[in-house]
């Protein structure tokens, strides 16, 4: 068994965190190694049709386990392949660039969350800097408007250390499960949903 590491991003034993293993369907070759693996005697090795995947990525890996695992797993970096561009205001000679990129909406998004919010005060300012979220695939880009009152309002929202990274998670994984459903527009509207509830 192949130790339980993400096969999406790094999260795994050396960065402390707990991943899930996460069983697709079979082919047909899968089937052929699950019964010599069944009658083979010190028959060792990681199953064909199951990987490891971290909070951050189970909810993607969850919703394709009707596909097998090399079939999933193509469909997830042709559809929720994502870049995160930073983009510099105070010196504007310096192109957008790419800071980060990944598979997977959740990650995608709890990555933007994190970099914007680090970079607003509670007061609604903004450091001269912004992000935005590309995908790879048939979407258009994430951002916020640069005057966003829904910023400021979860930048005030945001409870003390320990928990602003479950918050912030959750409103990544509804905002990630939308965007799967149906697209960036029911995204979008998953902040403003979001963000009536907490005014
Ligand atoms: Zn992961």
């Amino acid at each position: 068994m192949m130790p339980p590491n993400c096969c999406l991003c790094e999260n795994g034993i050396e960065t402390g965190h707990e991943c899930e293993l996460v069983y697709f369907s079979k082919t047909e070759s899968d089937r052929q190694w699950h019964a010599m693996a069944a009658t083979g005697e010190g028959f060792t090795g990681h199953p064909p049709d199951c990987d490891w995947f971290c909070d951050l990525h189970m909810e993607s890996a969850k919703s394709l386990v009707h596909w097998d695992l090399p079939t999933a797993l193509r469909h997830l970096r042709e559809n929720e392949s994502w870049q995160l561009i930073y983009i510099d205001l105070f010196d504007r000679d310096t192109p957008p660039s790419v800071q980060k990129s990944g598979v997977g909406f959740e990650s995608g998004f709890k990555l933007f969350w994190d970099r914007i919010l680090a970079t607003t005060e509670a007061d609604g300012r903004r450091y001269p800097s912004d992000y935005r979220l590309s995908f790879l695939g048939n979407h258009p880009d994430y951002s916020l408007p640069r005057d966003c009152p829904e910023l400021s309002l979860i930048k005030q929202n945001i409870p003390g250390d320990e928990k602003a990274s479950e918050v912030i998670k959750l409103l990544s994984a509804g905002q990630a499960s939308q965007m799967r459903k149906g697209g960036l527009k029911e995204a979008e509207k998953h902040l403003t949903d979001h963000c009536k509830q907490l005014s």
